[in-house]
């Protein structure tokens, strides 16, 4: 039993996941939140995030973006990426959302993975049902100032779960070790 707020894993990037292994170990759905995870916030789809996509399909994950912004955002970077599914205004840190995004994949808690950037949105409401969290660093070290408040907010939990993970002497990744034997790659990007 995790905390509510804690994160099962914590790495530098979104880019610097062995995805492949983990779709060896069951992992069929990844929901990624865009902005400050994939590309800066209100970025357009890069390369990179191309690429990312291309190679969680040749995994045979399937990919749902999963974001807080309106449609025309969030549509036109999943047809930028070639995402399987998006989810725009998802609500997060309810419930709903992830509800939305597992049912268009085809997938169950179990089965199903959150990448994003922050505690408050993206870890929170997933934990809540159930389902694998990566934290990932933010892309982009300038945010508005509603996102600044939630920061300072998240630097206590995620101090909080540092003495947790010390009191068990271990690291931030010690979940990715336990499920695919191995912590994150070299961001890549
Ligand atoms: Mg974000």
């Amino acid at each position: 039993m995790k905390a509510a707020l804690f994160p099962d894993a914590r790495v530098s990037s979104a880019y610097a996941l062995p995805y492949e292994k983990l779709a060896a170990a069951g992992y069929r759905g990844v929901i990624y939140d865009i902005d400050n995870t994939l590309v800066p916030h209100n970025a357009p789809a890069d390369d990179r995030a191309r690429a990312l996509f291309e190679r969680l399909h040749a995994a045979g994950l399937v990919t749902c973006l999963t974001s807080n912004n309106k449609e025309p955002r969030v549509q036109s970077f999943a047809e930028a990426v070639q995402s399987d599914h998006y989810v725009y205004k998802a609500g997060k840190p309810g419930k709903r959302g992830y509800l939305q995004a597992m049912s268009l994949m085809g997938t169950t808690p179990e089965t199903t993975l959150l990448i994003g950037d922050q505690i408050f949105t993206d870890v929170w409401g997933a934990n809540r049902l159930g389902i694998a969290t990566i934290l990932v660093r933010k892309i982009h070290p300038r945010e508005e100032i509603q996102i600044v408040l939630k920061r300072m907010l998240e630097f206590f939990i995620l101090v909080a779960w540092r003495i947790v993970l010390w009191f068990r002497g271990e690291q931030e990744t010690a979940w990715l070790v336990r499920r695919i034997g191995e912590k994150n790659e070299p961001d890549n990007g």
